[in-house]
């Protein structure tokens, strides 16, 4: 039993992934950035 998500793998479904900039000492997601699998759709 398969269990067929359209959700992208890349982004968890979101659309964004998050973007860590270089310098963050606490790894904090400063900014977003559109997953470029599906184009922010969270879609495969
Ligand atoms: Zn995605």
């Amino acid at each position: 039993m398969e269990s067929k998500q359209e959700t992208c793998l890349h982004c968890g479904g979101s659309g964004q992934i998050p973007s860590w900039r270089l310098g963050t000492l606490f790894g904090i997601p400063q900014t977003t950035q559109t997953c470029p699998r599906c184009h922010g759709t969270g879609k495969k």
